[in-house]
C-alpha cells in the first residue's frame, strides 16, 4: 500500500516541502508538497533525489581498521568512545556539526559539551561568518526591481532562483557575479561580470544599480571577508541581503554555534585528541593530510564516504527521513518535519547518542 509523508526537503537550506512516497514501508519515490508555500507544488532535482540517500548507507556501527569498516554494534562502539572521553581532559576534545543537524540536535550536542566542559565546538559554514542581521524575505525577492546574485542559484537553489524568474516577470533585473565562466545563473542573467582576484572592484561597480528595492542573494564565498563586502554593499546601498546555504540547517547551526572556516577547523584537529563529526564529511573541505594521523576520529554519519574509511569509530545515526526535528531555513524559518520512513535497522538517533555518551 501507498504511504505518503510530508517532510523538509534535506538538499538545501531553502526549505521546500516534500513528500515520501513509501510502498509496504519501503521508500519508492518522492512527489512534490502541493501546499507548502515556499515551493508551491514543485521540487527541484536535488530535492527529487534527495531519497537517494537511502542507497548503499553504513547500517552497522562499526570499528575502522586499516581503512576497512568491520561491523560492531552500538553498546560495543558507544562503550569505546565513552573510554576515549575517559582518557582525556575536556581541552582534548573537538566536536565538529554541521547544518545536516536539526535544531534539536544541535541544543543536544551543546547541552553534551557543556557538560564534558567541551569548548572546542562548531560547524562548517562554507566561508559565511555568523551573521544575525536582517533578511530579505522569499516574497521581497519576487517583487525586487533588481537581483543581485553572488553564486549559481539556478544550479543550486532552483527554487529560489524561481523567485528571481518572477522578479524578472514584473521587470526586475538580474545581476550576477561569479568566478565561473559560464552557470546556469549567468546565462539568465541581464548582466553578468565575472571576476578573477578583483572581487571587491566587481562587487563595488553594481552599487549604483542597487537600491531599497533591490535584494542580494549569496550562496558561494571564498573567504569571510568576501562576506564582509558584500555586507558593506548591502548597507551603502539598502538592498536587503540574504545568504543562502548547501545544507537544510545552516542557519539554525549558526544561531547557535560558531561558523568556522577551514583554518578554524585544522587549527581544532591539531589540537585535539578526540575528534567527534556530526552529519559532515570533513573531505569536502579538507585533505586527507588535513585529517590523517592526528585526533581519534568518531565519526557520527551513516554517508558510505572515504572520510568513514579515514575515522575510527563510525556510528550511522539516523537518516533524515527516519527522525522528527526542526530546520531553520536561510529566511530564518523554523520548520518543523515528521517521521516520514521507517528503516529496517538497528541505528540510534543522534539525540540517543548524545544521550549515551552523557
Ligand atoms: S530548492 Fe533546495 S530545498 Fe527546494 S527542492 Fe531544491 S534542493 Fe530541495
Amino acid at each position: 500500500m501507498l504511504d505518503i509523508k510530508h517532510t523538509i526537503c534535506p538538499s538545501c537550506s531553502v526549505g521546500c516541502g516534500l513528500n515520501i512516497v513509501s510502498k509496504d514501508g519501503a521508500v519508492v519515490g518522492t512527489y512534490p508538497y502541493k501546499r507548502h508555500p515556499i515551493n508551491e507544488g514543485k521540487n527541484c532535482l536535488n530535492g527529487r533525489d534527495s531519497i537517494l540517500q537511502f542507497e548503499d548507507s553504513i547500517e552497522k556501527a562499526s570499528f575502522v581498521k586499516n581503512n576497512e569498516l568491520e561491523e560492531s554494534d552500538n553498546a560495543s562502539v558507544i562503550k569505546a568512545i565513552k573510554d576515549q572521553l575517559a582518557s582525556i581532559d575536556a581541552s582534548d576534545l573537538a566536536i565538529i556539526c554541521s547544518g545536516n543537524n536539526t535544531n534539536e540536535e544541535l541544543d543536544k550536542i551543546i547541552e553534551f559539551a557543556n557538560a564534558y566542559g567541551c569548548e572546542k565546538i562548531g560547524f562548517y559554514g562554507s566561508n559565511f561568518p555568523n551573521f544575525s542581521g536582517e533578511l530579505a524575505s522569499y516574497d521581497d525577492i519576487n517583487k525586487a526591481s533588481t537581483v543581485l546574485v553572488i553564486g549559481d542559484i539556478y544550479r543550486e537553489n532552483p527554487l529560489l532562483a524561481r523567485r528571481v524568474v518572477l522578479s524578472k516577470e514584473n521587470g526586475g533585473k538580474l545581476i550576477n557575479i561569479d568566478d565561473v565562466e559560464k552557470s546556469i545563473t549567468s546565462l539568465n542573467a541581464d548582466d553578468f561580470i565575472q571576476f578573477t582576484d578583483d572581487f571587491n572592484d566587481k562587487v563595488a561597480s553594481v552599487k549604483d544599480q542597487l537600491d531599497e528595492n533591490s535584494v542580494i542573494i549569496v550562496n558561494k564565498l571564498s573567504s569571510k571577508d568576501d562576506f564582509a563586502v558584500i555586507e558593506e554593499l548591502s548597507k551603502e546601498s539598502n538592498a536587503k541581503l540574504l545568504p543562502v546555504f548547501n545544507a537544510p540547517n545552516t542557519k539554525g547551526a549558526m544561531n547557535r554555534l560558531d561558523s568556522l572556516d577551514c583554518d578554524e577547523i585544522r587549527n581544532i584537529i591539531d589540537d585535539s585528541k578526540v575528534l567527534i563529526v556530526v552529519k559532515d564529511n570533513l573531505l569536502d573541505y579538507l585533505s586527507e593530510d588535513d585529517i590523517k594521523g592526528k585526533s581519534f576520529i568518531v565519526n557520527i554519519s551513516n554517508e558510505k564516504n572515504r572520510f568513514a574509511e579515514l575515522s575510527d569509530i563510525v556510528l550511522p545515526g539516523k537518516s533524515w527521513a527516519e527522525k522528527e526535528g526542526t530546520f531553520t531555513n536561510c529566511e530564518g524559518l523554523e520548520q518543523s518535519f515528521i517521521i516520514s520512513a521507517e528503516c529496517d535497522n538497528d541505528n540510534l538517533s543522534e539525540i540517543e547518542i548524545f544521550d549515551e555518551l552523557a
